[in-house]
Order: structure tokens, then sequence, then C-alpha cells
């Protein structure tokens, strides 16, 4: 970066550079001229004034070359006198531009190049009052002999004010760099950088994706360490029973027994793996590949019901389904998978005789008249692994992932879902799906 900008400066200063040597000699000449110019002028009014000419003829005046040459050219352009030659026999002057001029305007002027010197000749001429011309002309430099004289002096300033600059630049970009780098080496303290007002949208936006980077690592560190934990007991305990079969050391009817044990702790494992696998299914979908359809939640509810309905017999709670038809957008089976959990944990986390009430509105809301949930545990139980009672949702085939599926589910569903739960009283969770989502008739 600081590279490209050293380029930058540099390109820009040789090119002011440039305009300046350009423009001051286009400019100075230009002035050059206008002196030369109002000098002759000012010189042929006092010749006429002093009568000069007329004087200077008679007397047969020569002056050498390097002097004001005086011109005194007839009407007709035949030159009357010429104080650089006694050869009177010059050309007709009446073409001459200077001349020409002066016959329309009363004054001319023109510069023409002198073949033998090189030099810029500058004339000028005007009429008089009786009705001849008079001529001043003076050699002097033109703007290449003038820059050629004055080139070493102009390369040096040149040089010398490149370099000047490109030290300038160099400070220059180091200061305009230096808070950049500073802010590359600090990014986790933002309020202490002392760098550019407009970089701080860009710095906060930097420092709230580092954040939650780091967050993000934290929780995945945190759910690789659960899962870990999570897969050891069950396999911990596969493994001691199996081991106690494959000696001999069981009997028969207690190898039956530990069998059984086995069993359900491949179950549990199987459970557990499908939640997790379900869970970075749904990390990975964020929306995308859902198979999104109109679904009927009403439909969706009494067949969960359905489904529950031994589970429910079995631990002896009754279920009931209330409310309307909704249709909405929604990928089937997520909702399914979102009914059936909500309605497991109403019913895996109930007093024998309970109810539970799935009611749909326009909003879908299951009720429990179960143990309810503490309040300081409420804000957690949508955590992954969170549970309020470890050993009563592992002594009913919970994996603690029940509640992150469903917060998932309605996430991806662009839906909020709340809790309202009071211990021993009961919980009630209330899923509201956006406006967008739903398909009025
Ligand atoms: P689990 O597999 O343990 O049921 P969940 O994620 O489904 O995990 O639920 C997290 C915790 O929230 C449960 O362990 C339980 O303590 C509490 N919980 C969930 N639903 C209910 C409910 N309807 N009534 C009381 N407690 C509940």
């Amino acid at each position: 970066m600081a590279k490209k900008i050293n380029l930058n400066f540099l390109l820009v200063i040789a090119i002011s550079i440039f305009l300046t040597v350009f423009s001051t000699a286009v400019v100075s000449y230009q002035l050059f001229k206008q002196e030369v110019f109002s000098d002759l002028s000012s010189f042929a009014e006092m010749t006429d004034n002093l009568n000069l000419t007329e004087q200077m003829k008679d007397q047969g005046i020569i002056m050498p070359e390097n002097e004001l040459r005086i011109t005194w050219i007839a009407g007709d352009g035949s030159v009357l006198y010429d104080s650089y030659t006694k050869d009177a026999a010059l050309d007709n002057h009446s073409e001459r531009p200077e001349i020409m001029q002066a016959r329309k305007n009363g004054e001319g002027s023109c510069i023409r190049r002198s073949q033998t010197t090189g030099q810029d000749i500058f004339f000028y001429a005007r009429t008089m009052e009786d009705g001849t011309f008079l001529r001043i002309a003076k050699e002097a430099g033109n703007i290449w002999n003038i820059y050629r004289n004055a080139l070493p002096v102009t390369v040096l300033i040149t040089v010398l004010s490149f370099a000047f600059c490109l030290w300038i630049a160099s400070r220059l970009t180091k200061a305009f760099v230096r808070p950049i780098e500073q802010m590359a080496g600090n990014l986790s303290q933002p309020e202490q950088m002392n760098t550019y007002k407009e970089l701080m949208p860009f710095i906060s936006l930097i420092h709230s994706q580092h954040e939650e980077m780091i967050k993000h690592a934290k929780i995945r560190q945190e759910f690789t360490a659960n899962v870990s934990h999570e897969l050891k007991t069950p396999l911990a305990s596969i493994s001691g029973y199996s081991e106690l079969i494959a000696t001999g050391m069981a009997s028969k009817k207690e190898a039956r027994h530990f069998a059984a044990k086995i069993h359900d702790n491949a179950q549990r494992l199987l459970t557990l793996i499908n939640d997790i696998l379900q869970l970075s299914e749904l990390d990975a979908a964020s929306g995308q590949n859902l198979s999104i359809e109109p679904v009927d939640l009403y439909e969706l509810a009494a067949h969960c019901m359905e489904t529950m309905e031994p589970v429910a017999e079995k631990h002896g709670i009754s279920l009931s389904l209330e409310g309307t038809s909704l249709k909405l957008y929604a990928d089937k089976t997520l909702m399914e998978e979102m009914l059936c959990n909500l309605c497991d944990n109403a019913i895996r986390y109930n007093k024998k005789g309970g109810h539970v009430w799935i009611s749909v509105t326009d909003r879908l809301t299951v009720r429990d008249d179960g143990i309810g949930i503490p309040q300081k545990h409420q804000k957690r139980v949508f955590e992954r692994f969170f549970r309020v009672d470890k050993s009563r949702s592992k002594k009913t085939g919970g994996t603690g992932l029940g509640l992150a599926i469903v917060k998932h589910i309605a996430e991806v569903h662009h839906a909020d879902i709340s809790l309202d739960s009071e211990e021993n009283i009961g919980t009630a969770f209330c899923v509201r799906f956006p406006d967008s989502a739903l398909i009025r008739s």
C-alpha cells in the first residue's frame, strides 16, 4: 500500500513539475514579448516626437547590427531610410505584415526568425501623420534560446524540487499509513485506536466480525467437548457390559439383562447422533437447502398428536388439539420435527394425569401443566446440551438438543419462539411465523 501511494505521489509530483516548468516558460515568454513590443512602441513614439528619423536620414547615420533598427518607409512601401544599411535599394516593404497592420490599424507588430543568427526579430510599425511608416526592430532571443540558456538552472531546480517533494511524499505516506498499521495490530481494542474517523465504521465491522468468530470458535469448541462427553458415557457402558458377556463373567440371566442395557445405550447413541446430524444439517442449511412448500400446521399437529398418543398414554398424559387450519410456506419435515419435539418435551416433563394442549391459531402453542422451568434457567433452555435436571432428561431419553433444534428450525423459517413457564404450574412454547410465510385464503 505504502509503495503504491509513493508511486502515485511520484507521478503527481512529476506531472506537476512538468506542468509548472512548461506553463512558466509559456507565460514568461508572453510577458517577455509584451515587454519587448511595449519598449519598441515607446521608442517609436519618442523617435516620432523628436523627428529623429529625418535627422538620422539627413546625417546618414548607420547603427551597428546589435542596436535597434529604425526603418522609415514611404506610404507606397519603398524604404526611405534604414539604420542598418546605406543601400537604399531595399525591397518594397508594403507587403510586410507589420506594415499592412499599421496601414489598417495605425500600428502593427510581427516576429520573424533571422536566417543568419537564428534569433527572433521583433518588428513594431506605426503610421505617422504624413502617411509614412516608422518601423523599429529589435533582435531578441526566442523561447528556445531563452530556455536553452536557462536549462542548467531549470534542471537543477527541477531535480532539487523533485527530491524535496519525494522526501515530503515519503514522510506523508508514512504518516498516512501509520494509523492503518496500528489499527491492524490493535483490532481487539478499537476504542483505544487513534485512527481516521472515516475508518471507524470499517474497524467496528471488523471488530464485531472478529468477536463473532471468536464466539463461534468457542461455541464449536464447547459443542465438540460436550458431544465427546455425551458419546463417551453410553459407549463406556456398552464396552463394560459387552466385556462382561464376552469374558463369560455374566450368568445367562445377567447376560440378557446386560444385552438389554447395551441395546438401551446403543439406542441412546443413535438418538444423540441423529440430533447432532440434524443440528449440523440445520447449521449448513441456514434457509438455503430447505424444501419449502405450502403446509397446513393444523394437519401436521393432528398427525403429530396421533404419533405421540401411545407415549402420552404410557405416561398417563392426555393430549388435545384446538384451533383452526393455518396454512403457511414451510419445510414440512422440519415443522413435524418441531411439533414432535415440543410435544415430546411437554409429555416427558409432566406429571401423571397431566395435560398437553396444542393450539393452532395464527401461531402455534404447545402448553402443558407439567413441572415447569425455573425462572433462572429459562434463558438457557435453548442452548445445546443444557438441561435443567440432567438425570430426568437422561432417564426419559433426552439428549439436551431438542429445544436447540426447535429454535434452529424456527430461525431458518424466520419465526419467533418464546417461552412462558412457571415451576410446578406448567410451560407454554409459542411459535409466531412472519406474515410473509402465512398463506391467507
Ligand atoms: P432434553 O433432551 O433434555 O429434553 P431439550 O433441549 O428438549 O433437551 O430441553 C432442554 C431442557 O429444558 C430439558 O432438559 C428440560 O429441563 C427443559 N424443558 C424442555 N421442555 C420442557 C417442558 N415442557 N417442561 C419443563 N421443562 C422443559
